[in-house]
C-alpha cells in the first residue's frame, strides 16, 4: 500500500472526514484490521486565511508546499491538499513537494463527466467561485460551471467560514443554501458541486432532488485508489 499524505487543517471540520472516508474504504476493501498508511499535516487555519485575506497567495503556496515536502520527505508517495479554495496553489504545493498532487478539481471533474453531466451549479468559497483556478479547470474539461450571483455567493462563503469551519451546522443556514439551488434551477443546472469540503456537512444527498457531487468523498476516494493500485 503506497503512503498517503494529507495537507489538513483547512479546516480540520472537514479533514476528520478525509481521515474517516480513505480508513473506511480501506477496511471495505482490504477488511479485517487493515487501515490506511497515512501522514497529515494540519496547518493551523487562521494562518491560511489570514494569507488568503491578504491575497498573499504566493506566501500560502510556500506554506502549503513546505508541509507537502515535509511530508514527501517523511515518505508520503502522494499529497492532498485538503480543500477546494487552497488547490488555487496546487501546481505550485505540486512542485514544492516533489510527488503526486491529487487534484481535487480534476478528480470532481472526472465525477461529473463519468456521470455524464454538462452544467453544473458550483457552491464554494468566494476564492473557489470567482478565481479561474476552479471553474477554468472545469470549463477547459469540458463542463459549463454555473455559480450563484453575487449576493448568493457572499451567503454560501459566510456560512463556510463563519459558520462551517467552526464546527456550526444551522438548520436556517441549510435552508439558505437550498434556496439557492432552487433558484439555480432555472440556469438549467443538471447537478450541484458541493465544492467546499465542510459543504457536506450541511447539506446531503438525501435534501436534493438533483445529483450532488460531494469533493471531501471524491477527493478521499481518489487517494484511496492511488494508494491500493
Ligand atoms: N475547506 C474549504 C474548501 O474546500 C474552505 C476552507 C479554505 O479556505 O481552505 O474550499
Amino acid at each position: 500500500m503506497k503512503k498517503i499524505g494529507l495537507i489538513g487543517g483547512m479546516s480540520w471540520e472537514s479533514t476528520v472526514t478525509y481521515y474517516q472516508i480513505i480508513n473506511e474504504a480501506i477496511r471495505d476493501q482490504l477488511g479485517g484490521l487493515v487501515s490506511a498508511d497515512l501522514l497529515m499535516h494540519s496547518l493551523n487555519f487562521s494562518e491560511v486565511v489570514a494569507l488568503q485575506k491578504a491575497d498573499r497567495w504566493d506566501d500560502a503556496a510556500k506554506l502549503l508546499g513546505s508541509a507537502g515536502a515535509g511530508l514527501a520527505k517523511a515518505g508520503a508517495d502522494c499529497v492532498l491538499i485538503c480543500t477546494n479554495t487552497m488547490h488555487l496553489v496546487a501546481d505550485a504545493v505540486e512542485k514544492m513537494s516533489g510527488v503526486t498532487l491529487i487534484n481535487i478539481v480534476d478528480e470532481t471533474a472526472k465525477a461529473l463527466k463519468k456521470d455524464g453531466k454538462k452544467r453544473p451549479l458550483l457552491l464554494a468559497t468566494r476564492y473557489t467561485m470567482e478565481h479561474g483556478f476552479y471553474t477554468d479547470r472545469m470549463q477547459n474539461q469540458g463542463l459549463d460551471v454555473v455559480t450563484p450571483d453575487d449576493a448568493d455567493r457572499g451567503v454560501v462563503h459566510d456560512v463556510i467560514f463563519g459558520e462551517l469551519c467552526q464546527g456550526e451546522v444551522k438548520d436556517s443556514s441549510r435552508k439558505r443554501y437550498l434556496e439557492i439551488i432552487e433558484k439555480a434551477r432555472s440556469k438549467g443546472i443538471d447537478s450541484v458541486i458541493l465544492g467546499c469540503t465542510e459543504i457536506p456537512l450541511l447539506i446531503k444527498q438525501d435534501m436534493l432532488d438533483l445529483p450532488s457531487y460531494d469533493s471531501t468523498q471524491i477527493h478521499a476516494e481518489a487517494a484511496v485508489r492511488f494508494a491500493l493500485a
